[in-house]
């Protein structure tokens, strides 16, 4: 439809928006990054310093008034206390605030497109299971019984850690939206060419705004602090650089399904429209 193709477009532009402030960003940073690097090697060559003229210092208490009002101004000036107390403290909150942004910005990366990593055979009934493990404690918290209609597909070229996270996403997702004592269902099937997963809630459901919105970074319905409004984002991301397609359907008060379908191959274009 219409709206889907707007999404679509929007998140594209999103994307290269998030690529392209990834790469400029990422020079000044491996800059700052290293300078700090320097100045800190340096700084502990000066803290030396200062520690070995307090303990010469020691031994200037008989020289005549003269030098040592000079020595005494001079130290006041340079604030030798503040140097060694405060100095390394400073250097090293940078590199923490560094670091902090360097994780943004390698969210933002992941957002943008996949970095390209080595691609493995992706067993995809596997990669459900073991999420259903890492999530059993929600489901049996909320009395949610989980209902499988697998069938035997074959594995999919891409990044096991990667599908495994959109997984996540998505199953966490229902797992939020559902009632308690509901259920949600998991379908795997062949399609043409690639493998379908649905993943489908009786939940909550998404308005036609939500639904809108639905794959937009940082958009979420959640509480502060429950919600990063990043996983059907990222999810999407992930699903486009394996040149797959991610979909929502949902009935406010009904419930959600999501659907993904990742190709048995790559072709040669898909690599190029991933750019697109
Ligand atoms: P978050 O879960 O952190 O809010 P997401 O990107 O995963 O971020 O989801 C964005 C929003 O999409 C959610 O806040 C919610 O409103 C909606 N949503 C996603 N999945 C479902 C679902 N299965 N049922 C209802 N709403 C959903």
């Amino acid at each position: 439809t219409q709206a889907a193709l707007v999404a679509s477009e929007k998140l594209a532009s999103l994307g290269q928006l998030a690529a392209g402030m990834a790469h400029e960003i990422n020079n000044p940073i491996a800059f700052v990054t290293n300078n700090l690097a320097v100045l800190r090697r340096d700084l502990g060559e000066i803290v030396t310093l200062v520690e070995k003229y307090e303990e010469a210092r020691a031994y200037l208490s008989g020289a005549p008034q003269e030098l040592m009002e000079e020595l005494t101004q001079i130290e006041s000036d340079c604030d030798f206390a503040w140097l060694r107390q405060h100095l390394p403290q400073l250097l090293q909150s940078s590199t923490e605030g560094l670091t902090r942004v360097r994780d943004i910005i390698k969210n933002l990366r992941d957002f943008a497109r996949l970095d390209q990593a080595a691609q493995d055979d992706v067993a995809l009934i596997h990669a459900v299971t073991t999420t259903l493990e890492v999530l059993k404690h929600d489901i049996e918290k909320q009395h949610i019984g989980i209902k499988t209609e697998m069938q035997t597909v074959p594995p999919v070229p891409g990044r096991g850690d990667k599908i495994n996270q959109v997984i996540y996403n998505v199953l966490l997702n229902a797992i939020q939206a559902s009632p308690e004592g509901s259920s949600i269902l998991i379908r795997m099937l062949p399609v043409d060419n690639a493998v379908r997963i649905e993943v489908e809630d009786s939940g909550c459901g998404m308005d036609q705004e939500t639904l809108g919105r639905v794959f937009e970074p940082f958009f979420t319905t959640k509480p502060v602090g429950t919600g990063t409004g990043l996983g059907m984002s990222v999810s999407y991301g992930i699903v486009r650089d394996h040149g797959g397609i991610m979909s929502v359907e949902s009935q406010l008060n009904c419930g959600t399904k999501v659907t993904i379908d990742l190709p048995l191959a790559r072709s040669a274009t898909s690599e190029h429209e991933q750019l697109e």
